[in-house]
């Protein structure tokens, strides 16, 4: 089992006619149970990509299989396997409690009592959640959201995690614990973690594969010790750092 993305395709259209091409054609596959970082610079289609993955876009040419469902006639099965988490745009409601919208999630899925209860444990063990389930997510530090936002999304027990910018602008120690809950739930659930991020370290600590995009087009698609060997340095940041600069001289030619 696998997520297949097969010549993904999406353009906008802008003001007076003109058109935005945003994702260019790209293909990969993600194995079921990997973490993936999927990285690229501003711009280069990243968003778009993961909002076809998740059905928010429709893309304009190639297919996306999840598990060997597809959009068109599993659209059900697949929101019911996958969770989101996008950084900027809580799933959580502003005004009422963290635990109030644990609760709707629980219904909205049908989640068991026991798996309730259960996942509560897990998320207030290594999230610490049980300091602020009381309190609306407007009164939540930006890392506390983060945890309530990872705890809503995963209650339902999903096979396939989407986290976009999970560890932005959140302090050292909060980063390390979304880092090692992200860990803990990939190792003992193998829930399939398809990350977006700007944060090398979110990769390094996190990663066994990453799939780097640039101008809508693919650019790697491998390991992180292939990636490493193919640079021949273990500097991630300077690698990715090359690869962008890259992107940018190939681009000033084109032009
Ligand atoms: P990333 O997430 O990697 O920063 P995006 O997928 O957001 O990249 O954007 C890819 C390209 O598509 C960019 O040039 C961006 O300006 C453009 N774009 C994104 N969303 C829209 C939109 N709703 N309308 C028009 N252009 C868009």
């Amino acid at each position: 089992m696998s997520i297949e993305v097969k010549d993904l395709t999406k353009t906008y259209n802008l003001k007076h006619h003109q058109k935005k091409l945003a994702v260019d054609n790209i293909s990969f596959t993600i194995p079921i149970g990997e973490i993936v970082g999927f990285i690229g610079p501003n711009g280069a289609g990243k968003s778009t990509t993961i909002k076809m993955m998740t059905g928010i876009l429709t893309p304009d040419k190639g297919s996306i299989s999840i598990d060997g469902l597809n959009f068109k006639t599993n659209r059900k099965e697949i929101m019911l396997k996958t969770g989101v988490v996008f950084g900027q745009k809580s799933v959580l409601c502003w005004d009422i409690p963290v635990i109030d919208s644990l609760k709707l999630f629980k219904d909205m899925y049908r989640v068991p009592n026991d798996i309730f209860k259960e996942n509560m444990d897990i998320f207030s063990d290594i999230l610490g959640l049980e300091g602020f389930l009381r309190q609306p997510p407007r009164l939540l530090s930006l890392g506390q959201r983060m945890k309530a936002d990872l705890a809503a999304s995963l209650i339902y027990n999903p096979d396939i995690l989407f986290l976009d910018e999970p560890t932005i602008g959140i302090d050292v120690l909060s980063k390390e614990r979304i880092r090692q809950f992200i860990r803990r739930i990939n190792k003992e659930r193998h829930t399939t973690i398809i990350l977006t991020t700007h944060d090398v370290s979110d990769i390094e600590s996190l990663c066994e594969k990453m799939i780097i995009i640039d101008k809508g087009t693919l650019i790697y698609d491998g390991t992180l010790p292939q990636l490493k060997s193919i640079y021949r340095t273990t500097d991630l940041e300077e690698i990715i750092k090359k690869i962008y600069l890259e992107g940018e001289e190939r681009n000033a030619k084109i032009c």
